[in-house]
């Protein structure tokens, strides 16, 4: 089987990674967050490496003399690389607070953080393991502007580009953008893009909180199949397909085109026609689909599930991208965010 490097990326992701070499994966976090990031042949990835699929992958990272290199059935495919831990890790913030805590690495270059780690839904979406990180300590509960700059400015000295921030929803009704307006400007002031993610909020005007903020948002609707979304993200079917709509509109009225994202997980019980109906509808409204395979994270509802398989996400990144063509949709002007870093999906390597 010859797999280019996007393709190769795909089945990774869709059949995850045995590791025969000595790493540390990072477990828990909010949104698709199991596994390791690589690198191979330009490619960065996010690969699942702990759950009992993953486990029995075909798939091998192996280690050789301090270098790493994928296998599959004890033949060499591709050398990979492993990010480097970052200086700033190594810190702690004026209060005391080991900087590893407040936000990680995420991808090749992004700087993540989830400014509140818990969420007011019950129960949770299936797919979600925000709470996990708190439980074993990797992190802290609140994260306050302060100590987001503080890491901010060692992380922008070192090399990083962007900055991720993201939120359990809290009951407000702005749904934490406050809380993430806040955080965003202090990261922007020391020289980073900022993407931010949330909700649709009850009241829109919340949103014109973040212009002149933020660079990028993303507004996360998972799933187009109604059955499926009361089913995995029961909590988060209070706000309709419609509330999503308008606040889609609204951002890409304030941010512009291709500013504005969605996470549209496969995997999870619908069928291709409701993701690609949910595509074309995002393209059209001029907001990047950001799609990506379902990751089963252990000890989440889902812990014990399969991602879809990579013909599928194959079939489905192509489609995209020829839907993206036909849309006219401009080139990824995405400053700072998930479809910038690209490490969770392969969507963007399928349309450039
Ligand atoms: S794609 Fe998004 S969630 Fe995934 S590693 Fe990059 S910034 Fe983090």
């Amino acid at each position: 089987m010859h797999l280019d490097a996007r393709e190769l990326k795909v089945y990774l992701q869709s059949q995850g990674l045995r590791v025969e070499a000595s790493v540390q994966a990072r477990l828990g976090g909010a949104g698709p967050s199991e596994g390791i990031t690589l690198f191979f042949e330009e490619k960065v990835a996010t690969v699942p490496v702990q759950a009992p699929f993953a486990v029995k992958s075909p798939w091998v990272l192996e280690e050789e003399d301090g270098s790493f290199f994928l296998s599959r059935n004890g033949k060499f495919l591709c050398w990979a690389e492993l990010p480097q831990t970052p200086r700033y890790y190594q810190e702690k913030t004026a209060q005391g607070i080991e900087m590893y805590k407040i936000a990680v690495r995420h991808g090749r270059d992004a700087l993540g953080s989830t400014v509140w780690q818990a969420c007011h839904h019950s129960p949770r979406c299936s797919f979600c393991a925000i709470d996990e990180s708190l439980r074993r300590g990797l992190t802290i509960l609140e994260k306050d502007p302060r100590q987001l700059e503080e890491v901010a400015r060692l992380a922008k000295a070192e090399g990083f580009q962007h900055a991720v921030l993201t939120t359990g929803t809290p009951a407000d009704a702005d749904c934490g953008i406050g809380r993430l307006r806040d955080c965003a400007l202090a990261m922007k002031n020391q020289g980073l893009p900022v993407h931010v993610q949330f909700e649709p909020p009850e009241d829109m005007e919340s949103l014109e909180a973040l212009s002149g903020v933020v660079d990028t948002v993303g507004i996360h609707i998972e799933t187009f199949d109604q059955r499926v979304r009361e089913r995995m993200a029961p909590g988060k079917c209070s706000r309709s397909l419609e509330d999503y709509v308008r606040a889609w509109s609204r951002a890409v009225e304030i941010f512009g085109p291709g500013r504005v994202s969605s996470f549209i997980i496969a995997g999870m019980g619908e069928d291709d026609q409701s993701i690609l109906h949910g595509v074309k509808l995002l393209f059209s409204l001029g907001v990047f689909p950001f799609l990506l395979p379902l990751r089963p994270i252990p000890g989440t509802p889902l812990g014990d599930s399969f991602p879809p398989s990579p013909g599928r996400m194959l079939k489905l990144y192509e489609e995209t991208a020829r839907l993206r063509e036909a849309e006219g949709f401009e080139e990824n002007v995405q400053m700072a965010g998930c479809v910038r870093c690209g490490a969770c999906s392969a969507v963007t390597d399928f349309a450039s």
